[in-house]
């Protein structure tokens, strides 16, 4: 006999999810009555639930796991750190040389201004931290009035309350009062709201929107824009090649701070190390998680240019603002092997010569699907809209209900990907093979034709 401890059955595994374990974004009561996938196991790009299936994982874990789940280095760090110290903080004139290293390996990798970092253990965490900095900068500057802050609709930026004030996403705002010093403006989301626009005239109307919106609550009150290269979590929005530069412009006329939420465009997704290389602009501030240690640890930041990192030297007396573990030695141990491996095998490079237009080019042909009204992809993060009619924007069904069967179905085919509202969106790890992404192509059509039986007879 083994003596390895027999696992819980699946049923009796669910059953304890379903009477102790609240989920993130999840109905409650639904989820007590229906339970989920209870995943065991990852191996390289796939991961395997406790019964068995296994499935290619189109999403990374959840936008993380950029280098698949077989990252042996990464483990050895993490193995080793906790041996030698496996705890200390920050706090009070002490560092931790773990938190140093990794400090400067995040100056090196990030764009040339920026060169300070201030560590979390999440994104959301990084991006109240973030309104934290700007408050401070501004108030040591003697210009506390301009504090207002505007972000997009349907962005995410995390869920604790300051993050979730600047997430544009409407179902959010409703269950919580929300900070009011947060505004909103149009996404460049041009499949969906492009009219009869083209794109590019599409994206210097949406940039604009930030110009008006700045003009209506004043210069001297607004502090900083905030946004995702590309939005995500909302659906995988990659705007018109005209936005970002008008963004820019913008912000440095009427001297308002530009944030990039980089939290998933950051380390190789859209084909640079950050988003905004991709889309060449320069951010004062940026915020990062999640494929920073690969997912394998908690770990997030912003990082802050030497324009406010100077300012931030002048205010007299505490910052007043840190967590327990900001910069654990730990999570930074990972973050410094998962730099490690893409900086000494090139990991990002050699991805966007190959594999990234790779990927773009077969998700695009996805746009000979019938009900697939519009295929998009920048580099190793892509989206498709279900749709009646080609040509037209007319949906499947009510309710997005369309995307959710697609979604089941894709998983069924041994493929996962997400459904956000009637998109559906696939992030794959940037290290897939060809014949890698050719099976996830194969299986999102397949779910595709199942999906379009369903609602066309
Ligand atoms: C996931 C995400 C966050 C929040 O990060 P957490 O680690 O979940 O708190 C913030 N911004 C973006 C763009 C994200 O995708």
């Amino acid at each position: 006999m083994s003596n390895k401890p027999l696992l819980p059955t699946t049923e009796a595994l669910r059953a304890l999810d379903q009477a102790h374990h609240l989920h993130p974004f999840t109905d409650v009561g639904a989820y007590q009555k229906s339970g989920g996938r209870i995943v065991t196991r990852g191996e390289h790009i796939y991961f395997y639930d406790s019964e068995g299936s296994k499935v290619l994982d189109g999403m990374s874990g959840l936008w993380c796991c950029n280098l698949g789940y077989s990252q042996p280095k990464i483990v050895e760090a993490i193995h080793e750190q906790l041996q030698v110290l496996p705890f200390y903080n920050n706090f009070f004139q002490c560092s931790n040389d773990m938190a140093v290293k990794m400090a400067e390996a995040m100056a090196q990798v990030t764009p040339e201004h920026l060169n300070h970092v201030f560590f979390t253990n999440s994104g959301s965490e990084a991006n109240d931290t973030n309104i934290k900095i700007v408050h401070r900068y501004y108030q040591i500057l003697g210009k506390p009035e301009k504090k207002h802050f505007i972000a997009r609709n349907n962005a995410y930026h995390g869920s604790t309350v300051a993050a979730s004030s600047l997430s544009g996403m409407t179902f959010m705002h409703d269950q919580y009062t929300g900070i009011d010093y947060v505004h909103h403006i149009q996404q460049p989301y041009y499949f969906g709201e492009g009219g009869d626009l083209t794109p590019e005239e599409f994206g210097l109307q949406a940039a604009r929107e930030l110009e008006k919106k700045i003009e209506e609550l004043g210069e001297d009150k607004v502090a900083a824009f905030i946004a995702e290269p590309i939005q995500g979590a909302g659906g995988v929005i990659i705007p018109p090649d005209t936005y970002w530069p008008e963004i820019q412009r913008i912000c440095n006329e009427h001297d308002i701070l530009l944030i990039s939420d980089e939290v998933i465009c950051g380390f190789g997704r859209t084909g640079s190390w950050f988003g905004c290389q991709t889309y060449g602009f320069k951010p004062d501030l940026m915020t990062f998680a999640k494929a920073v240690t690969n997912g394998f640890q908690a770990l997030g930041g912003v990082m802050i240019s030497d324009k406010i990192a100077e300012v931030l030297a002048q205010g007299k007396g505490d910052f007043a603002h840190g967590m327990t573990y900001s910069g654990h030695p730990v999570a930074c141990a990972a973050g410094l092997a998962t730099l490690d491996i893409l900086r000494s095998q090139h990991t990002i490079e050699n991805m966007a010569k190959e594999i990234g237009p790779y990927f773009e080019q077969r998700w695009k042909s996805l746009e000979d699907h019938p009900i697939v009204g519009e295929a998009r992809a920048k580099n190793m993060v892509a989206a498709l809209e279900l749709v009646k009619h080609k040509g037209s924007k007319e949906r499947l069904a009510p309710n997005a209900a369309a995307s959710i069967v697609c979604r089941d179905q894709a998983i069924k085919e041994g493929l996962l990907v997400r459904a956000v509202g009637e998109a559906m969106v696939c992030a794959p790890p940037i290290v897939c093979s060809k014949q890698d992404i050719d099976t996830i192509i194969e299986r999102m059509f397949r779910a595709l034709d199942y999906t379009a039986k369903q609602y066309l007879r």
